[in-house]
């Protein structure tokens, strides 16, 4: 028997027991004759002492441990003299009669506790020794549980977990496919899953009704953000369902996951449409813990000579801006801060106007020279704007300064902790529109995927004016993130060939794509829809990480490199001829 106990379990109670105790020597401290070994194993540490009066020999041989160390020990339970009450084993203590070293340690390259020396690069090198951190372990933990809740749920509401395969064709999510090279047809390629949404679709076909899949979902994307190669998804798919039914069956399992896993009561899930998130809150991801809207100005701007509101407003463009409440003391530093952010490319605002409501009444702001005093009153009115507030006005075109102004408030929130950090925002984000127009080059494109149903009352705008139509599609979004995302799809064979002919693919080419699908569709398709929720972000907001790799075992770095494993990596010419690939120098 290796071991009676964990390294987590012994209490009070457990005092004047025998044990045997295995796991891995975190500190060895030495003070005159005792020696203190912090033991470590999954469930947590454990003190050991060794006492040179009692066998001085064997605290000899635990004084030469080093960290990292692998042993077992046998001994008795003691209370402790002096208890530690940050370690849920801080009241008890083992007096070791044995000592038996299982595998012997190399210094670790880092120190293996929550406060570490480590780089992240070093730490994901040695991904092993990383794990040993309790934060990265209990997060990994923590993602269990999320997973057997999400199981104990769907499992219950009659899902049944199938699997798809890896090696398939290409799936349309929108990014570019990881193709595997085919040995025995040289010259073609499997594409890895970038969802396995066709597949989940043909099994409402095959008549399976309620499927889901713990899933690993492959994009070859440019590692803008917070992405990895590889990641996972819980994907669903109902039959006989509509928008209905999908909000109260995966908002119940949201609100299921919350309370057996951080015991919280999620409550209903709000729903806010599409078009109000971006004209509130200049997102389609908003973070609602805080409030701070988007208030638009074109129909109450009083007359001026203020060429910047009067060109955006005769333009078709927006002025609008945000009340940063209990803002008016900003120094002018601060002030071109928020300037500067606005302006940054990937934003485009030339500026900001402000208007400052300040705490002794009067106001002042960056356009004294155009506006009375009683017109800034009558704009502060729209913002209901006190003593102490400060408005921050844009004025462009009008997806510009929504854009702008939803970071903006993202910004402000930030540098004036406006987010209660115990609350969560969790809601659905509805009625997506179908296409999306690609703003430089014009061309139509799906707004999620091509299997989206369109609202069966816009598709009178079909034809004329596609980017109006609304697609049964939804969001689940999370503090601001997304966490969620399907839809309702396209059961008719005839509609889904309407919508990939406005997509622009001809006839050959849909039948190339997704010819195995279509037809599928000619025998009998029930109406169907489903989501995905992304794991691994859930788990990161539920498990305070600061990026998805810190919910993963094995992640890859921001370049999509596998530091441990040394991945990717050249192949072997051998390798290379039997898949008939000639590598370009
Ligand atoms: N396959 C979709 C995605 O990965 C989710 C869905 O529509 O079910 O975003």
């Amino acid at each position: 028997m290796y071991r009676s106990n964990t390294c987590g379990e012994l209490r009070l109670a457990n005092v004047g027991t025998e044990v045997t105790l295995s796991g891995w020597v975190q500190r060895v401290r030495v003070l005159g004759g005792l020696t203190f070994i912090d033991l470590r194993d999954r469930y947590g540490l454990t003190q050991l002492v060794f006492n040179i009066e009692t066998d001085a020999a064997l605290c000899e041989r635990a004084n030469k441990l080093g960290r990292e160390f692998v042993i077992q020990v046998k001994g008795k339970v003691a209370e402790r003299t002096s208890k530690n009450a940050q370690m849920p084993t801080g009241d008890i203590e083992i007096y070791v009669k044995e000592l038996t070293v299982l595998s012997q340690s190399e210094v670790p390259p880092f120190i293996i506790e929550n406060d570490t020396d480590g780089n992240e690069e070093l730490r994901l090198k040695y991904r092993y020794l990383d794990i040993r951190r309790p934060v990265l372990r209990d997060r990994l933990l923590k993602r269990a549980a999320i997973i057997k809740a999400v199981r104990e749920y769907l499992d219950g509401k009659n899902f049944v977990e199938i699997e798809t395969p890896n090696l398939i064709k290409s799936t349309p999510e929108g990014a570019r496919d990881f193709l595997v090279p085919s040995r025995l047809v040289h010259g073609s390629f499997y594409a890895l899953p970038q969802s396995p949404q066709i597949l989940k679709q043909l099994l409402m076909v095959a008549g399976m009704d309620r499927y889901y899949q713990i899933v690993k979902c492959f994009r070859d994307e440019d590692f803008r953000g917070d992405r990895q190669p590889e990641f996972t998804q819980v994907d669903c798919e109902m039959s006989f369902v509509h928008q209905e039914d999908i909000f109260e069956t995966f908002g119940g399992l949201m609100q299921h996951v919350f309370k057996k896993t951080l015991n919280y009561e999620l409550g209903e899930l709000p729903r806010l449409r599409y078009d109000d998130a971006i004209k509130y809150y200049g997102s389609d991801k908003p973070d609602l813990r805080f409030d701070c809207k988007i208030v638009d100005l074109n129909e109450v701007l009083p007359q001026s000579e203020f060429a910047l509101f009067n060109n955006a407003v005769a333009n078709g463009g927006l002025v609008a801006g945000l009340n940063a409440k209990g803002c008016a003391g900003y120094s002018r530093k601060q002030l071109d801060e928020l300037v500067e952010f606005v302006k940054a490319s990937h934003r485009g605002l030339g500026g900001l106007v402000n208007i400052k409501f300040n705490e002794d009444g009067t106001v002042k702001s960056s356009v004294d020279k155009f506006f009375t005093e009683e017109q800034l009153r009558a704009i502060g009115k729209a913002f209901d704007a006190q003593n102490g507030d400060m408005l921050l006005i844009a004025a462009d075109k009008t997806g510009k300064v929504r854009k702008a102004l939803g970071d903006l408030r993202l910004e402000l929130a930030k540098r004036n902790n406006w987010i209660d950090e115990s609350k969560w925002s969790v809601l659905w984000v509805v009625d997506f529109p179908l296409f999306e127009k690609d703003e430089e080059s014009g061309e139509v494109t799906f707004a999620h995927h091509p299997f989206c149903s369109p609202h069966p009352e816009d598709m009178q705008y079909f034809d004329t004016d596609p980017t109006r139509v609304r697609a049964q599609t939804y969001d689940m979004v999370m503090n601001g993130n997304e966490i969620l995302s399907g839809s309702i799809r396209i059961h008719q064979h005839d509609i889904q060939e309407r919508v990939f002919k406005n997509l622009g693919f001809s006839p050959e080419e849909q039948e190339k794509r997704f010819g195995f699908m279509l037809n599928a569709f000619k025998y009998g398709a029930p109406p169907h829809g489903g989501c995905a929720f992304g794991l691994d972000r859930i788990v990161m907001l539920m498990t305070g990480g600061e990026t998805i790799r810190d919910t993963m075992a094995f992640p890859k770095t921001s370049g999509g490199r596998d530091l441990m494993m040394d991945a990717p990596t050249p192949v072997d010419t051998k390798q290379l001829v039997e898949l008939g690939i000639l590598v370009k120098e």
